[in-house]
């Protein structure tokens, strides 16, 4: 049998923002030394989204991947380290919870912390579920610290993110998808040619010049050009689970004592972020016009900022939904072109990071086989679909009716698989295994308590440790946790020396 290796030759990216960027330095990286050709279009006369600035742990992990160091990431795009979300009057005004990063807890006589401590508060114990993880421990001091692989400690467990300069971190990826090969034209696509067969063969831009290339990524932003526009995929609304459409954005001056995480506060008409950077501070708030004007959520935003505005407030649009196919022809939309989820918890880079870096696992030829698309479109409907539940979540098990926007959410539509995964954690605390979930068991319990969720009962294989050992674990761990954060530097303090180290 004669093997026909007949690899692509050319990559067309359309746009320049978050996911062009990320597309192109994960393509380039993967591709250098194949002389594959790549090229990326960005329009300019359509502005990026100019958002999306906090970051999850697989951040890290893409900038592990690229071999890029962190701190001359941290440098270049002024860079903070983020170890968790502080959710604020979310399941009821005046309460808050924490959502980190990393692990809560360690295992004990084999049983899942969670369960150890679920029994424990059952008895009356005083702890916060997330009053074990390391992560919560630093946030709450305004402490930070990398712990080192070889010097296992009890602050080992935890994980971090970054929040950065969206601005500056499309800068940095595009230096360095450049000086791996990718080439950059500033034009505006302004048709778009087919083959007969219907895959995408030429961009017409409004200069009278024209690229042509084998295959086309789309990341064109929320108009999705080329995958929804010429190739007529259809999208999944998700509106009816979601129906925020709207944010208001503003930047503000420094904060005087750098968090070392993001703040998402609960308010009448919907929620406000706030993200730390070395050199100002990034506001949103995210609302649904149904219950809020621009006027209103404007005012809103401009009265709870702490810092001085630098900036005009600015409206942003969106629908919530996915494509009905991230990968059709010769086509994969990577970023807002293939759908969008508020950035509750800031999955709208790894969604990013995702789609281009399982596409890269499994490049196609020039047969496009529907095979690998399919499987490629089953992995990325995972990962929305578990990203979606998550986030519905946080809003339907809120005990807020103080507004019409949040009582609308005790009716509001809970999608199935959310449905299942409640009625399971209800009995008896366990949560459903599902590999594609982005977010680990650890997450979703420290959310469901957060949010005031209680399972009707515990595990009974927990009943098979000493209590009182346990009782006495937990209680000698959580002293020893706070402890050791004490002894750390400052998030400030750690950016400032990273940024001095050779
Ligand atoms: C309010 C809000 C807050 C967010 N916060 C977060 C967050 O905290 N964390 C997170 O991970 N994600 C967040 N996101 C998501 C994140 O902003 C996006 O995923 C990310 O910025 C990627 O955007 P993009 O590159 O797909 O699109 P865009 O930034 O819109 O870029 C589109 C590009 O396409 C080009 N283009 C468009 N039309 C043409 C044309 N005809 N010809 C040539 N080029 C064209 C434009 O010039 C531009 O370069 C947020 C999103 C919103 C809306």
């Amino acid at each position: 049998m004669s093997i026909k290796h007949r690899p692509l030759k050319s990559y067309v990216i359309v746009g320049g923002g978050t996911a062009g960027w990320v597309s192109a330095a994960v393509l380039s990286h993967v591709l250098q030394n194949t002389g594959v050709s790549i090229t990326l279009v960005e329009s300019p006369d359509v502005p990026t989204v100019g958002v999306g600035e906090a970051t999850i742990p697989s951040f890290i992990d893409l900038l592990s991947f690229l071999n890029i160091s962190q701190k001359d990431f941290i440098a270049k795009t002024n860079a903070t380290f983020k170890l968790a979300i502080k959710f604020v009057d979310w399941f009821q005004q005046g309460q808050h919870y924490w959502h980190p990063f990393g692990k809560i807890g360690s295992k004990v006589d084999g049983k899942e912390f969670y369960q150890h401590w679920l029994k424990n508060h059952i008895h009356g114990g005083k702890f916060e579920y997330t009053d074990f993880s390391p992560a919560v421990a630093m946030a709450k001091e305004n402490r930070f610290f990398i712990p080192d692989p070889k010097k296992p400690s009890n602050l080992s467990n935890s994980a971090h993110a970054l929040h950065f300069d969206a601005g500056l971190a499309a800068k940095f990826l595009a230096e360095y998808a450049q000086a791996k090969g990718v080439k950059c034209i500033k034009a505006h696509v302004e048709r778009v040619e087919q083959h007969e067969n219907g895959n995408i063969k030429t961009l017409h831009f409004k200069d009278g010049q024209e690229v042509s290339g084998d295959f086309f990524i789309d990341c064109s932003g929320q108009r999705s050009l080329l995958l929804k526009k010429s190739l007529r995929v259809g999208f999944v609304d998700w509106q009816h689970y979601l129906p925020v459409n709207s944010a208001v954005v503003m930047q503000t001056e420094k904060m005087s004592i750098l968090a070392p995480y993001t703040e998402s506060t609960a308010h009448d008409n919907g929620w406000r972020w706030r993200i730390p950077l070395q050199n100002r501070t990034g506001n949103g708030f995210v609302f649904s016009q149904d219950f809020c004007s621009d006027q209103q959520a404007i005012d809103l935003l401009s009265s709870q900022v702490t810092e001085k505005a630098i900036n005009e407030p600015r409206i942003i649009r969106f629908t919530t939904g996915k494509m009905k196919k991230f990968w059709h022809k010769n086509c994969l939309a990577v970023g807002l072109s293939s759908g969008f989820l508020e950035p509750l918890e800031s999955t709208g880079i790894h969604l990013i990071m995702k789609g281009i870096l399982n596409f890269v696992q499994m490049l196609p030829d020039e047969n496009l086989a529907d095979v690998t698309q399919n499987e490629y479109n089953r992995l990325m409907d995972a990962e929305y679909d578990s990203i979606r539940d998550f986030i519905v979540l946080h809003y339907c098990t809120s005990k807020r009716d103080d507004s019409p926007f949040w009582k609308m959410w005790q009716h509001i539509a809970i999608p199935e698989s959310l449905q299942n995964k409640l009625a399971l954690f209800k009995s008896q605390g366990r949560l459903m295994k599902n590999d594609l979930d982005l977010f680990a068991s650890d997450s979703w319990y420290a959310v469901l308590e957060g949010m005031g969720v209680k399972p009707n009962s515990y595990d009974p294989t927990v009943d098979a440790s000493n209590f009182e050992l346990i009782q006495n674990i937990l209680k000698e761990s959580e002293v020893a946790l706070k402890r050791n954060v004490q002894q750390l530097m400052s998030h400030e303090d750690y950016i400032t020396r990273i940024l001095a180290s050779t």
